[in-house]
């Protein structure tokens, strides 16, 4: 495995860096202060988006595109660092039409859709023209296990009519969100892997009811992780994607690169809390000392630049499983990358909001914001622990073509 940037991902590197500070830096406080007098979106999200386009910036994360299709074709590995860099400003990953849940929306569109559905939806996603969102969590069912979805999508006729409630929807409450790719339930007494189903609902279709935006760690987030009612929601049959009883292995299929491109720009906002704490350490004194000469931080300092690395080569490695082996076969990289890196990504920015004292906690900085990104994503899309328990269970299974190997070594008492 060669992790080494190839000449392409180079260039390509030093011209995301360059449009995040020519474009992106410039606007940082505008953004903030045209969301606090709730103008979203931000009034230059557009103009940045036709620039980014023009230059060639868009779509990187998607390595099947066709030939008709805007991007750049990018392998994972080539464009985790280019996501890295988007990682270190919260919004930024939209002006290169690169951010969740809109790309995973789109690999599984890409995956599985119709002509129909394509032209429709895939195209003016790909096209930065619309938003989407995925709804597959529920308040009154433990989601973390999608096996205990309880919405309904029953057949009648030439329709589907769904019945539920989903809440943490990410990006539901953004004006451009036109499209929510629907998981629910079709044949209840199916197989329990094969009950699932996907449907395609327009946001504006009727029956459709955003009922409120909760905050996250009491922060609002004007995109939405919106709590939505269905209520007899009719769509076409012709709206399903995939097969019917499809919808637990489109879920798997989606969820591959959407974790990785969320750890991906995890890595870009340690580095930059590290970054942020490393110079914070070296201006302000304490006890006739700066602070990076207590021992205390110089440790952080360290610890976060060793975790960081960590984190990267996993996802790196994970991103080359990708590419060269598949997501299913790289099932247990992406978990073990989903359970490591928002705890790093967490970790690393609470020292650097540890070190900026009380500044750190203020939105003077974009530690608190990071921070609480990180935090969410050890819910969203899966619970660390249940990536733990994957991978506990593929080292189970692994071991029991080789057990008794171990034992070997052990060296009891002979009795
Ligand atoms: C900011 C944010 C955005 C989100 N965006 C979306 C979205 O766009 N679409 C969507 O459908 N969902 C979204 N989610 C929801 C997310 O996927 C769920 O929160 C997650 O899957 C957990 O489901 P739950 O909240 O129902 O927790 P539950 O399933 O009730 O689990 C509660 C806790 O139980 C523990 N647990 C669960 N299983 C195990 C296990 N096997 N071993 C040990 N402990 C376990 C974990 O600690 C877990 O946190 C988002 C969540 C957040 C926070």
């Amino acid at each position: 495995m060669d992790f080494s940037y190839s000449p392409r991902t180079e260039e390509l590197r030093q011209r995301v860096s360059q449009f995040m500070e020519e474009h992106i830096l410039p606007r940082v406080r505008q953004h903030k202060e045209e969301l606090e007098k709730d103008i979203f979106p931000v009034s230059f999200m557009e103009e940045l988006k036709a620039k980014a386009k023009v230059q060639g910036l868009w779509n990187l994360f998607l390595p099947s595109l066709r030939d008709d299709e805007p991007g750049t074709r990018l392998t994972n590995l080539e464009y985790a660092p280019l996501a890295e860099i988007m990682g270190r400003i919260g919004w930024a990953s939209e002006v290169f039409n690169c951010n969740a849940p809109d790309t995973g929306n789109m690999e599984l569109l890409h995956m599985f859709a119709t002509p129909a559905q394509r032209e429709q939806w895939l195209v003016p996603l790909m096209n930065g023209e619309i938003r989407s969102a995925f709804c597959m969590t529920e308040p009154d069912a433990a989601s973390s296990d999608a096996t205990n979805i309880t919405m309904s999508i029953e057949r009648v006729g030439d329709e589907y009519v769904i019945n539920g409630r989903k809440w943490f929807i990410t990006n539901s409450g953004h004006p451009n969100c036109k499209i929510f790719i629907v998981m629910g339930k079709t044949d209840p007494d199916a197989e329990s892997h094969k009950q699932q189903s996907m449907v395609l609902v327009p946001k504006d279709t009727p029956g459709v009811e955003i009922v409120r935006n909760p905050t996250v760690l009491n922060a609002f987030h004007h995109e939405g992780h919106c709590e939505i009612l269905f209520t007899n929601v009719r769509v076409p049959v012709s709206n399903l994607l995939g097969e019917e009883g499809s919808g637990f292995a489109l879920a798997q299929a989606r969820l591959g690169p959407g974790r990785i491109h969320h750890c991906m720009r995890s890595i870009g906002a340690a580095e930059l809390a590290l970054e942020l704490m490393v110079e914070r350490s070296q201006q302000r004194k304490t006890f006739g000392k700066f602070l990076h000469q207590h021992g205390t931080v110089g440790e952080w300092i360290a610890r976060s630049r060793i975790e960081i690395e960590q984190a990267r080569l996993l996802v790196l490695k994970a991103a080359w499983m990708i590419d060269n082996v598949g997501a299913k076969a790289a099932r247990k990289e992406i978990s073990m990358i989903k359970a490591l890196v928002p705890t790093v990504h967490t970790a690393v920015v609470d020292r650097a909001m540890q070190v900026f004292g009380a500044m750190g906690l203020t939105p003077d900085t974009p530690l608190a914001d990071h921070f609480i990104w990180g935090r969410c994503l050890r819910y969203a899309d899966g619970p660390d622990e249940v990536h733990l328990q994957s991978i506990a269970r593929m080292e189970i299974k692994a071991s029991q073509e080789t057990l008794g190997q171990g034992s070997a070594y052990l060296t009891p008492p002979e009795r």
